[in-house]
């Protein structure tokens, strides 16, 4: 599985990095982007635990 965090939904709060970040880490701009091609599965709870808790929904499964 991989994780794609939509940038213009991105509000910068966190939550993913808190949750996942052997997923999501900032990039330059300050939002949240996906570190790894494809989420390796120990981490694929994690993962869409942080999805989930996103107040915009901006991480979507692909
Ligand atoms: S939880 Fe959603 S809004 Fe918050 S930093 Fe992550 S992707 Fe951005």
């Amino acid at each position: 599985m991989r994780m794609d965090v939509d940038q213009d939904l991105c509000i910068s709060c966190g939550a993913c990095i808190d949750v996942c970040p052997e997923v999501f880490q900032w990039n330059d701009d300050e939002k949240a982007h996906s570190t790894v091609d494809e989420v390796p599965a120990e981490y694929e709870d994690q993962a869409r635990e942080a999805a989930e808790g996103c107040p915009t929904n901006a991480i979507k499964e692909v």
